[in-house]
This record gives C-alpha cells, structure tokens and sequence, in this order.
C-alpha cells in the first residue's frame, strides 16, 4: 500500500486508519500518477460498460465520471493531493476523472469540478465517517436512477450542468493506491490497484483486466459465491469452495474476452496481458486452489478470441457466452 491515501478496502470495511508519511523533496507527486491512472480507468471503465451495455442483465447509468472527495486524504497532505485534480479544500465532493466523449465530458464537465448539488438537492453525505462513505452514497444513488434519465449538476459558483447518462452494465470504478497488480469486484465496484495499472503494457491490456473483474460483477459471481456458501478463509484453497472460485475464474475469463470484442478492444490483448500476469515476479505460489494455473487460463484465452474471430468472419453477430444462463455453482 502507497502510503498516501487512506486505503479504499480498509474504509470499505470501516477500520481506516490515518496514515502518515513523508515525500522526498522534489519528487513527483505521487497524486498525479494516481489521478493519472483514474483517467485511464475512467475511460476504459466507461467504453468496456457503455459498449457492452446490451449484454448486461443489470444495467445502471454511466456517465464516465470518478468521484473524488477531500476526506479522502489526511489534512496534512490534502492541498498536494487536490492540486493534482485542480480542485481545492471547499469540502465538496469532486470529479477526479472524466472519460474523454463520455456524457460527462460532452456536458462541459472536467476534473477537478466540485459539485454541491444533484438535481436540486445536496449531494448524499453518507453514512458514518469512513473517507469512502460520501462516493459510496453518490455511486448508489445515481446507480438506482433509471440508466437513461437526465440529470443536473450544480457545480462550483453555481453553474448548473445538464447531462443524460448512458445505459451501461452495473459497476462503478475506482483505483486503489496500492502497488500490487491486483484488482478486485465485490458485485457493484470494480477496484483497481494502481500496481495494475502500471503492470499492464498499453490500455488494450488493462482493459483486459477490468473486463474480467466487470465479468465477475454482470455473473453476479460474489452473491452467488456466497450463496453456495463458500469459505472465503483458510478453506479457500480447498475442496468444493477452491472449486467454485475456480469456476468464476474461468467463468469471468471467457466473458471478458467478449467485452473486450464488444467494446472495440483487440480481444487477443486478454492472453497477452493473462500471460505477462502469470509470470511475474513476486506472483503468489499457492493461489492454485482458486485459479486456475496461467497456462491453462492463457490457452483458454486464446480459444475464446478464436472463436470471436471465426464469428467476425462468417459475419455473425456476436453472441457471449455465460451472460443469459451462467452455470449454477454447486
Ligand atoms: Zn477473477
């Protein structure tokens, strides 16, 4: 974990904690390559949902937005990091990415926008004082409204923003300042590490990821996990559970080859960056209960983008598997 930022899975879990620390002096500010990788995910997250929208039995507004929020950051370093978004410390939540030809960024809106109001009332506070609490209200809020209806913004001195989202599938995007390539979807987020970000070798190759974490969301994988009631602690790794974790591995591998397909990604940038990811240094060795091993999941990687392909061909239209009928897990 950077320390630089409150951890988004230790608020979730309401236990953040402050933390402290201290930059080199004229080093780049690690804030910037953090609004950085929001950019990239803002982006990807917005084309890979918007684009596949059709596929997706959940579907909610998009609008190609990250929320930002000044509580998110310790007081000590809270004007360093809302420099990096071109906001300040008036207490409103913020834009900290906007997705380039998203609704967001057609309707005029950049980062670094604060926004007071949404649709005359004030922005959702939240419930508790977890750093998280006040975007988790927003991403909810806005998450129920109907995926095409209208909305207005009041943002800074008073401008008032009109924009209409775009239907997407269901998930909401936000990157964890921790250097590790992981990422994680819990059914309605998708978390990405910044370690990810920079791991990946192009935008075709993070898109890549995140497709596999939004397949994990769209299959419902986390509520049906826990309805076949699954040990998520030690018992993980073994028997039926390691079984069924291994299935929505596969599962949400197949899917993302898809997305990719659908959104206009090159769907062989899945085994390639799957591939890069299974032997990287300082990988885990004992994820094999859960995962499949790399070399299988790469095979299997490349014969779904064959398979897209040979569609693509024979000129028919592309039909992804898993989305209307996904296997139980039992
Ligand atoms: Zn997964």
């Amino acid at each position: 974990m950077l320390p630089f930022i409150r951890p988004i899975l230790a608020a979730l879990t309401l236990s953040a904690a402050p933390l402290v620390s201290a930059a080199p002096v004229n080093a780049p500010s690690p804030y910037a390559a953090l609004a950085a990788t929001e950019a990239r995910v803002a982006a990807i997250g917005f084309r890979l949902t918007t684009a596949n929208a059709a596929w997706c039995p959940m579907q909610q507004p998009q609008f190609g937005w990250i929320w930002g929020d000044p509580r998110l950051y310790d007081a000590d370093r809270r004007a360093e990091a809302l420099a990096a978004y071109d906001a300040d410390d008036a207490g409103h939540a913020f834009l900290a990415a906007v997705a380039p030809g998203s609704p967001a960024a057609t309707a005029g809106l950049r980062v670094g926008d604060r926004v007071a109001a949404i649709d005359l009332a004030p922005v959702p506070d939240g419930q508790g004082d977890h750093p998280f609490a006040r975007i988790t209200a927003i991403e909810a809020m806005l998450a129920a409204r109907p995926a095409d209806m209208p909305i207005a913004l009041h943002v800074d001195a008073g401008r008032l923003v009109r924009l209409s989202p775009l239907p997407g599938c269901a998930s909401d995007f936000r990157v964890e300042p921790n250097d590790k390539p992981g990422a994680v979807a819990d059914g309605r987020l998708v978390l990405v590490n910044q370690g990810l970000a920079d791991f990946a070798a192009d935008d075709a190759e993070l898109a890549a990821a995140i497709a596999h974490e939004i397949a994990h969301n769209i299959l419902r994988h986390r509520a049906r996990l826990d309805a076949a009631g699954v040990d998520r602690g030690l018992g993980k790794q073994f028997g039926r559970s390691a079984r069924l974790f291994r299935q929505t591995e596969v599962e949400a591998d197949r899917l993302s080859v898809w997305l990719l397909a659908g959104a206009g990604y090159d769907p062989g940038a899945a085994a390639r960056f799957w591939s890069k990811f299974g032997q990287r240094k300082g990988r885990p060795l004992f994820q094999a209960g859960t995962h499949p091993g790399w070399r299988d999941r790469v095979a299997a990687l490349e014969a779904e983008a064959a398979t897209i392909a040979a569609a693509v061909a024979a000129g028919q239209p592309l039909q992804p598997p898993l989305v209307d009928a996904p296997p139980p897990l039992e």
